[in-house]
C-alpha cells in the first residue's frame, strides 16, 4: 500500500457560492462523509492546509489581479468579473488555503513522508488565467504547484495531466511558451463545451511549442475514446518529456451521470484513466504524484469516483 496524503479543511466550505451554484460546499461535504462512511479516510494521512504565501500566488498571477480579487471579497461583492465566479467575503482567504493545501502536499511527497496525495480542495483552479478568474476558478492551484516544485524543490520538468471534462485554458496559457512544463488535457471538444479552447492543434508557442497536448472528445463518446486518445496522445507525450513530477487536475465531471458535460465516461472508464496515469507515475516519477480536485458536480457520483481514484493512488484497487 502506498502512503497517501489527503488534504481537506473545513474552511474550504466557507467559500459560499450562493444557492443553485454547481460549485458548492456540498461537493466536499459529500466526498468527506463518503470517505468516513467507507472507512477510507482512516487509511489516509490527513494533511492540514495553511494559507499559501503570496509570493507563490505571484509566481503565476499578476499582482494587480490578486489585489482586485482580494478587494472584491473585502467589499462584499457576490461575483467577480462574471456571474460564474461567485464570491463571498471569505473566498480569497479560502483560495489562499486551497493553494496552500497543494503546496503542503507537495512538500510532504518531496520529503518522502508520504508517497502521493489527493487534495480535496475548493475553489478549483484550472480555468484561472494569469489576470482573470474563469469558470469558478480564481487561483490556478495546479499551475502554482508546478512553479513551486521548480522554484522551491529544484524540479526541472513537471507534467500536468488534466482529465477534467473542461479544457484547462488557464493552465495551458500560463505554460504556453514554457518547455519545462508539459500540459496534457483530455476534455469535451471545444466546439461543444466550455471554455471553447483545447483543440488538437494547440501545441504550445515559441520555446513551448510541442509541450502542450490536447485530446478533445466529441459529446456522446466515452470509455473507448478515452482509452484510444490517452494511449495515442498522453503516453508518448510523457515518454518523450520524461517528467520528474506529475500533477493531476482531477475532474470528475466527464462521468456519464454528470450533467455538466456530454461525455459518457463510466465509473470503470475513470478507473482506466487513473490506471494509465499511475503506470506513467510509477515509470517516470518514482511513484510521485499529487492529484488536485477540479470539477465533478453529481453529488452522488463524485464521492464514489474520488474514493475509487484515492484507492488506486493507495494501490488498494487497480484496473
Ligand atoms: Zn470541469
Amino acid at each position: 500500500m502506498k502512503k497517501t496524503g489527503f488534504v481537506y479543511d473545513e474552511r474550504y466550505l466557507l467559500h459560499d457560492t450562493g444557492a443553485a451554484h454547481p460549485e458548492s460546499p456540498e461537493r466536499l461535504i459529500a466526498i468527506y462523509n463518503h470517505l468516513v462512511k467507507t472507512g477510507m479516510l482512516d487509511k489516509l494521512v490527513k494533511i492540514e492546509a495553511e494559507p499559501a504565501n503570496k509570493r507563490w500566488i505571484e509566481s503565476v498571477h499578476n499582482i494587480h489581479y490578486i489585489t482586485k480579487f482580494e478587494e472584491a471579497c473585502i467589499y462584499g461583492l457576490t461575483e467577480f468579473e462574471h456571474p460564474d465566479n461567485a464570491i463571498c467575503r471569505e473566498t480569497s482567504d479560502v483560495a489562499y488555503l486551497a493553494v496552500g493545501g497543494v503546496l503542503k502536499a507537495i512538500d510532504l511527497v518531496m520529503s518522502g513522508e508520504i508517497d502521493r496525495a489527493f487534495c480535496a480542495i475548493r475553489p478549483p483552479g484550472h480555468h484561472a488565467e494569469v489576470s482573470a478568474p474563469m469558470g469558478f476558478c480564481y487561483f490556478n492551484n495546479v499551475a502554482i504547484g508546478a512553479r513551486y516544485l521548480q522554484r522551491n524543490h529544484g524540479i526541472k520538468r513537471v507534467a500536468i495531466i488534466d482529465f477534467d471534462v473542461h479544457h484547462g485554458n488557464g493552465t495551458q496559457h500560463i505554460f504556453d511558451n514554457d518547455p519545462t512544463v508539459l500540459y496534457y488535457s483530455i476534455h469535451e471538444h471545444p466546439s461543444f463545451a466550455y471554455p471553447g479552447t483545447g483543440r488538437d492543434f494547440e501545441e504550445g508557442i515559441g520555446e513551448g511549442d510541442g509541450f502542450t497536448k490536447n485530446s478533445p472528445v466529441l459529446p456522446g463518446r466515452g470509455d473507448e475514446e478515452y482509452r484510444r486518445l490517452m494511449m495515442q496522445d498522453l503516453v508518448p507525450a510523457i515518454k518523450k518529456f520524461e517528467p520528474e513530477f506529475i500533477l493531476l487536475s482531477a475532474g470528475f465531471d466527464a462521468h456519464i451521470d454528470d450533467m455538466m458535460s456530454g461525455t459518457n465516461l463510466t465509473t470503470d472508464g475513470y478507473d482506466f484513466v487513473t490506471q494509465v496515469i499511475l503506470n506513467l507515475v510509477n515509470r517516470y516519477t518514482n511513484g510521485k504524484v499529487v492529484s488536485v480536485l477540479e470539477g465533478g458536480y453529481n453529488l452522488e457520483m463524485l464521492p464514489v469516483l474520488v474514493e475509487n481514484h484515492i484507492k488506486m493512488l493507495c494501490e488498494l484497487r487497480s484496473f
